[in-house]
């Protein structure tokens, strides 16, 4: 019966498969001929994930309670990927106070967090001693909050307004209070992709540069990569076989996370004839390939529910992914270009997301500590909202009777 299930694979795939799951290291060569996996070798790159997925880390699905803070979306570096971004005299250009963004984290640690993840655009009337004032006003307020924080493209931007060195200036922001890099800025490392979607953004090598550094002054980071625009399958090959490269050489990556582009409301796909954005099985194959190419250096591949929806996202677990990201609490980067699936998804639907797929929820840090095991579904929050299991449970009369209907009772 097996052998009739995987008759149709294709043969170069299944051997490149097997070597992955025989934890052979995979050349960018292999890793982009199963980005070109279709049809039965497609479902077996699927399905090999999340064998793979299993191996690595069990069937625990982790998520972080996190609140998002952008503080400015004032920026002219203009990528053209980017729905975000506004100048200054925009009717709704904004640049939150250090107070205001102080607010925020209060808010977010009344509601559980254990991070903030700030970031914003690159305000050319701010430096170095912004970034710094924000992580000292935070700290000082919540000492026990982990704050992640600020871009390789921000750390490029405070650290040449500063005329420090790069890891000089790394470590008196770690000092400040900063705990962790998030990896964005990264979309694809290769810079004739970088010059159509993001010419003026820093290139590929200062990227590598911010990120090893920062592993070096004990500030680890996320990994991530930009999918469903212009580039090809060798282009992201080569970005995970980077990354892997450069995990083993710092170990400071924390997790990978795709992020599909979201293609409505910017210039990349309205005048420069990108992609509108992955298909269904692009999803899916990314973080699948993301698996099998990065493991076991980067263990933990993360996949966006703000990018994919909670449907597609508790698909993505079951091919290699195996943590669902922050709660966020605030979303605007990827809603303003486009992306309608919401800016804040409670610990307790995450939960739920997860215990349908037959996985247990864990709730960690930042770092991957955790922090509270859900082990027992008895304990998991109502599967329905409130509205929904009223309307179930039928009129209020029904509800009150103390016995069944009889033929609910007799089975008719
Ligand atoms: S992606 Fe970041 S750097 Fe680029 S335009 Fe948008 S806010 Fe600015």
């Amino acid at each position: 019966m097996l052998e009739r299930l995987l008759r149709d694979v294709d043969r170069e795939v299944a051997a490149v498969l097997d070597a992955a799951l025989d934890g052979r290291e995979l050349s960018a060569h292999q890793a982009a001929r199963l980005l070109r996996a279709e049809g039965a070798a497609l479902f077996a790159l699927l399905r090999a994930a999340d064998v793979a997925r299993a191996e690595d880390r069990g069937d625990d699905v982790s998520f972080v309670i996190c609140r998002n803070i952008n503080f400015t979306n004032v920026c002219y570096v203009g990528c053209s990927f980017c729905g975000f971004s506004r100048h200054r005299e925009d009717v709704d250009a904004y640049d939150h106070s250090v107070e205001s963004v102080l607010e925020k984290a209060r808010d977010a640690v009344q509601r559980g967090a254990t991070e903030v993840c700030i970031q914003g655009g690159i305000h050319p009337a701010k430096d170095h001693r912004h970034y710094r004032e924000i992580l000292v006003a935070i700290k000082s307020a919540f000492p026990e909050l982990h704050i992640h924080a600020f871009s390789p493209e921000e750390i490029d931007f405070g650290q040449r307004k500063s005329g420090m060195a790069l890891r000089d200036y790394l470590a008196w922001l770690r000092d400040a209070g900063l705990g962790t890099i998030p990896g964005t800025a990264a979309e694809i490392l290769d810079d004739q992709v970088r010059k159509i979607v993001s010419p003026k953004k820093l290139g590929s090598a200062r990227w590598v540069e911010i990120v090893e550094t920062a592993h070096a002054v004990g500030l680890r980071s996320s990994a991530t990569l930009m999918y469903g625009h212009i580039e090809t399958p060798d282009h992201v090959a080569n970005h995970l076989v980077l990354l892997r490269d450069l995990q083993k050489r710092t170990g400071g990556f924390t997790e990978f996370v795709p992020l599909g582009f979201i293609h409505q409301k910017n210039a990349l796909f309205n005048h420069l004839n990108a992609r509108p954005g992955a298909s269904l099985m692009e999803d899916l194959r990314i973080i699948a390939v993301a698996r099998l190419v990065l493991r076991p250096g980067i263990p933990n591949i993360q996949m966006s529910w703000v990018k994919l929806g909670p449907k597609l996202a508790q698909m993505a677990l079951l091919c290699g992914a195996n943590d669902f990201g922050g709660t966020l609490m605030e979303e605007s980067v990827s809603r303003e270009s486009g992306a309608d699936h919401g800016e804040n998804l409670p610990a307790e639907q995450m939960r739920r997301l997860i215990r349908e797929v037959g996985r247990i929820p864990v709730q960690r840090s930042t770092t991957y500590e955790i922090v509270r095991r859900f082990d027992d579904p008895a304990a998991d929050p109502p599967s329905l909202e409130p509205s929904a299991q009223r309307a179930l449970a039928g009129p209020a009369r029904w509800r009150t009777r103390r016995k069944p209907p009889a033929a609910i009772a007799t089975g008719y």
